[in-house]
Order: structure tokens, then C-alpha cells, then sequence
């Protein structure tokens, strides 16, 4: 028998039990006439003893217990002297009378504890010693345990739960395909899905009614800090809803999740236009823990002498309360620099400050009086102590620099509490998105989003321009700043998605290659739809106030896309490439 117990289980109520337990060496301390080890599994760590006194050579035998050898004790429960009031098993320790090495360890590349001194490449090339940490261990439990509160949920609405491909044709979501060689099929190739998009979309037409999966999907992105090729959502999608019905289900999924895994009760959840949302925060996905909301000023800035304020489309700032006395000039010309680095691009920055002294400080006194200033901050609500932080220049660009500076004052005073969850909808977001480099419309969402039913006549029959301003009924679930989920009612008629894919740049003969099953599905009966997909690992991440996914996939890959333990991406063998009717031209290899 390995266990009778595990290291997380043994109480006062246990004592003088004789126990087996099983696991890792976490730590030992050779104290001369005593040894303690600390014993360590998936459930805890509980205290093993040796007294030289009462078996020497078991007790040499502990002694030599090095870090991550997994071992075997027999032993008596009994009360510790020097209790432990941090462990749950603290109150105990086993006097061992029997101690067996199942396996030796190598000295671990990293310490094994709450805060380790590991790289994260180091970390990922020895994952399974990472796993043992309790940061990373108890995010993969979380991970499960939300999960299984996903299924219950939907499976308590009537759900069914559907595998999809994943060797597939491209689906196009915006990214680049990861794609796999058929070898019965020489020169051809599948694609690993961005989403189940269509399939889901079929579901509906065979008639599933309500669809979900908790999926892995692919996308060859270049990868930032927070994004990982190979990623989860749970994927849903519902049949004869409006908007209303979807939001109302999925606002029920995110509080089951909540309350079944954190014990946090949500509130409803506000919707806001994304137009809205733009004018107020500079962002489609804002942070609601915390007001310091726009305030637009060209009313009371413009044509008062002023040529950059005059000259520029949007004039806004935000007030960030209780730094005016502060923030020294210094601090000022550091977040003007900070402002001004290329990733936000930020001209300059004005601010007026309010002193508690009841004086008035400001970059642009010059061409401002006191009295006009005050008027300023009373559009804020500005206290003394505040200070008011202005940007000026297009409209579009300088609100999503201003976004950052919330954001960046968010941080600084402390205002993105943990624990504090704000959930919102951002609804009506554009159905295309002009760009202006490709010349070419991109759908914002996907190409299967719906235009709002108010908007279908004039994206049959509008111009150009008409198309810039038509709205779609999609959606995204927002939390704390992080995007969780997005989705959209979808386009169910054959006439409508091919004059979208024609919008988007496909010629006929394309959108009948690579969508013609969808539309084709379509001419046979297809109910009205729509879904939504939560990014599944984002969630993990945010519902434990934590900025990275990395954490919450067992085995993640690195910003190159690598997976660090298995070593891949790898060559292969040139039989396996010779089988795939594969020729390797010169390649330039990252090296
Ligand atoms: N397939 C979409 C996505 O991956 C979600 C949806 O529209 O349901 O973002």
C-alpha cells in the first residue's frame, strides 16, 4: 500500500493513527538528534520526524533525503509541539517508523515553492516541476473546476455538447491558418480551425437548437505577451434568439461561473454602445473598476488663442483625483515621455493642476486664465488636489491614447482593485471596418455577423460610404478591462452572406470555394442564429486577477511558439516529408 492518506488530510482527530503516505521531498532539516521533512502532494504538505534517538538508522536514512525524491512513510500521527497555524496539517507530524525512497531526484534547475527564481523558459522546459508549484498546480484545478461548471450550466439549459473537426478548411477570422499536409491528398492541405465557426453555424441548420463545446482553437498570429497559438474557448451557439436571449443566457453562464467557483456574486451586467463606450473610455473593451471617464473640452478649449487645441478634431482629458501636490514637475515630464514613446505616440500632454492651496498650475497657463481653467475642471468635477490630463489631435488616435493614460493612472493609484469584478456588454459594434492601407473592407467580428435588421436595406442597396456606418448585431462580454467573449447574431440567408463576402473582397468564385457549404446549408431551411465563444484561459486568467493565460494551460508554448519541454516545432524526417509528396526549398531557419 502506497497511501492511506494523502499530505493535505491528517488532523488532531487522526492522532495516534498509523498512517501510510506517499510523495515529495519539499524540504528536510537535520536538526543533530531530529530530522523533519516536509512531505509534499497534490492535496498538501504534511511533517515527518525522525529521532536519532529512537532508530539511528532510519534516521540516517532521512538525513539523505535530497529535494524531490519521492518517498514512502509508515508512521504515527501524533500532536506537535511546535505547531504550524499556516498548514491545514499544522497541528501534526508522523513519527515515521518506516521510510521506503521510491525514487531518487536530480537537484531541481528552480526552488519548487509559492515564489520561485525560475526563468519562464526554464520553467516550461522542466513544466512538470512547475506543475508541483502551487501557483501553477492550483490554477490547473481552477482551470478543471471551471470546466465543469461550464458543462453544468449549459447542460442545465439544454445544451449539447458537439465535437467538431479539427482538420478542416480554412475558416477566415482574421488570422493565419496553421495548416497540415494530407498525405492522401498530395499537394493539399488542411487547416486547423480558428474557431468551429461554420460547423457550429451548420449545427444550427441540422437543427442542434443549442450547441457548445469547450474547444481548442488555432491561430499563427505573431504572438504577444498574453496570446498563445493553440488556445481554448467555450464555444456556443443557439438557435431562434435575438440578442436579448443571448446575452440573458451567457450573463447566467458568467455568474454560475462566479458564484460555483469564487463565491462572488455578479450583478447585472450594464451594455454599452460601443460608439458609447469609445466616447467614455477610449476603448472597446473598458475598465469599469474605476470612473476617471472622458470629458470632451472643445467647447470651452477651442478658439481662446490656442493653435494646437484649435487645429485639432477632439479636444479631451480625464481627471486623476489627489496627485496635484505630488507629482512633481519631473513626474510630469516623465508621463509626457511615457506618453510619447511610439507605442502610444502621444504629441504631448497638458494637465492642470488644481493645488490644495486652492492655486491653479497648468502646461498651457499661458493661454488659459484661471477662470477658464475652472471651468474645465467643474466639466470634471475636479476637487483640489485633481489634476486634469488633456490630449488633443484626431479624434480616433488621441482617444486611444488617452485610453492608455487611464488605464496607466488606474494602475498608479491603485484603482484596479483585486477581487473587484465589473462585467459589461459592449453591443453595436460596426459590421466592417474600412482600412485604409489594403483599401478593403474587413469584417469587424466575422463575415457571418449580422448587420442590425434596421440596416439590411441599405447594406443590400447602399453606396460605399453607407457601408462604413452600417451596425452589427455583435457583442462582446467585457471584464475588468479583458475581453472574455464575443460573438454575434449570424447572417441565415443565402443573399445577404454572399453580398457581405462581396463587401469583404471575395470575388463569386471564391466565396462559393471556400463558403459554399455554408451557403449552400443555407438554402435548406436555416433557423435564425447566433452565439458567442469565451476566451476560455482569458477567463481563468481574470476570474483570479491575473494578467497572463500562460499560467492556466498546462503546457503552454513561449512568445516564439515554442513548447520549451518537447522541443517543437522540430524538422522532420525526410521519409515522413517524401510520404506527404513534400520538397523542401531552401529554408531560412530562425538561427
Ligand atoms: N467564432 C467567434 C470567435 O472565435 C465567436 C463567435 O462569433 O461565436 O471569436
Amino acid at each position: 500500500m502506497y497511501r492511506s492518506h494523502n499530505c493535505g488530510e491528517l488532523r488532531m482527530s487522526n492522532e495516534g493513527q498509523v498512517v501510510q503516505l506517499s510523495g515529495w521531498v519539499q524540504k528536510s532539516r537535520d536538526l543533530g538528534g531530529m530530522t523533519f521533512v516536509d512531505l509534499r502532494d497534490r492535496y498538501g504538505i504534511t511533517q515527518l520526524v525522525f529521532n536519532m534517538d529512537d532508530n539511528e538508522e532510519l534516521c540516517e536514512k532521512a538525513r539523505k533525503l535530497g529535494r524531490e525524491f519521492v518517498v514512502h512513510a509508515e508512521g504515527k500521527v501524533s500532536e506537535r509541539s511546535n505547531k504550524n497555524p499556516n498548514r491545514p496539517t499544522g497541528n501534526i507530524e508522523i513519527i515515521v517508523s518506516k521510510l521506503e525512497v521510491l525514487n531518487a531526484a536530480k537537484t531541481p534547475p528552480f526552488t519548487i515553492e509559492e515564489e520561485t527564481d525560475g526563468g519562464d523558459d526554464l520553467r516550461m522546459k522542466y513544466r512538470y516541476l512547475d506543475i508541483r508549484r502551487d501557483a501553477v498546480k492550483n490554477n490547473i484545478i481552477f482551470r478543471s473546476k471551471l470546466a465543469l461548471e461550464t458543462r453544468k450550466y449549459l447542460d442545465s439549459q439544454d445544451f449539447v455538447e458537439v465535437e467538431t473537426p479539427f482538420l478542416i478548411k480554412s475558416t477566415p477570422e482574421g488570422a493565419r491558418d496553421f495548416v497540415v499536409p494530407s498525405r492522401l491528398n498530395p499537394g493539399q492541405f488542411y487547416a486547423l480551425p480558428q474557431s468551429p465557426q461554420t460547423f457550429k453555424q451548420i449545427l444550427m441548420v441540422g437543427g442542434m437548437d443549442k450547441y457548445f463545446q469547450i474547444v481548442k482553437c488555432f491561430r499563427d498570429e505573431d504572438l504577444r505577451a498574453d496570446r498563445q497559438p493553440e488556445f481554448t474557448q467555450i464555444d456556443c451557439e443557439m438557435s431562434f434568439v435575438t440578442i436579448d436571449d443571448i446575452l440573458n443566457t451567457f450573463e447566467g453562464l458568467t455568474k454560475h461561473l462566479f458564484k460555483h467557483t469564487l463565491d462572488v456574486d455578479l450583478p447585472d451586467f450594464p451594455r454599452m454602445d460601443y460608439d458609447e463606450a469609445l466616447k467614455r473610455f477610449g476603448s472597446d473593451k473598458p475598465d469599469l473598476r474605476f470612473g476617471m471617464e472622458f470629458q470632451e473640452l472643445n467647447d470651452l478649449a477651442q478658439n481662446k488663442g490656442f493653435s494646437v487645441f484649435d487645429s485639432s478634431e477632439l479636444v479631451v482629458g480625464i481627471c486623476a483625483e489627489g496627485i496635484a501636490d505630488s507629482y512633481s514637475n519631473k513626474d510630469m515630464k516623465k508621463l509626457t515621455e511615457w506618453m510619447q514613446r511610439p507605442q502610444i505616440g502621444a504629441k504631448g500632454l497638458v494637465y492642470v493642476k488644481f493645488l490644495q492651496d486652492g492655486s491653479i498650475k497648468s502646461t498651457v497657463g499661458k493661454f488659459f486664465d484661471d477662470d477658464t481653467l475652472r471651468t474645465w475642471g467643474e466639466k470634471f468635477g475636479a476637487k483640489p488636489g485633481d489634476v486634469l490630463f488633456i490630449l488633443s489631435g484626431e479624434a480616433e488616435k488621441t482617444r486611444k491614447q488617452l485610453n492608455e493614460l487611464r488605464l496607466e493612472m488606474g494602475r498608479r493609484l491603485g484603482l484596479m482593485k483585486d477581487g473587484d469584478f465589473k462585467p459589461l456588454w459592449v453591443i453595436d459594434f460596426p459590421l466592417l471596418e474600412w482600412d485604409e492601407e489594403s483599401e478593403r473592407f474587413h469584417a469587424m467580428h466575422h463575415p457571418f455577423t449580422s448587420p442590425k435588421k434596421e440596416d439590411v436595406d441599405r447594406m443590400l442597396n447602399g453606396d460605399h460610404e453607407t457601408m462604413k456606418s452600417l451596425k452589427a448585431d455583435a457583442y462582446d462580454l467585457v471584464i475588468n478591462g479583458a475581453e472574455i467573449g464575443g460573438g454575434s447574431i449570424r447572417i441565415h440567408d443565402r443573399e445577404l452572406q454572399s453580398k457581405n463576402f462581396d463587401l469583404l473582397g471575395f470575388s463569386k468564385e471564391e466565396a462559393e470555394e471556400q463558403f459554399g457549404f455554408l451557403m449552400g446549408a443555407f438554402e435548406y431551411g436555416a433557423p435564425p442564429h447566433g452565439g458567442i465563444a469565451f476566451g476560455f484561459d482569458r477567463l481563468c486568467a481574470v476570474m483570479n486577477g491575473q494578467s497572463s493565460i500562460r499560467d492556466f494551460i498546462a503546457f503552454p508554448k513561449n512568445n516564439q511558439g515554442r513548447d520549451m519541454m518537447i522541443d517543437a516545432p522540430s524538422p522532420v524526417d525526410q521519409t515522413q516529408l517524401d510520404d506527404l509528396n513534400l520538397k523542401l526549398g531552401e529554408i531560412e531557419t530562425a538561427e
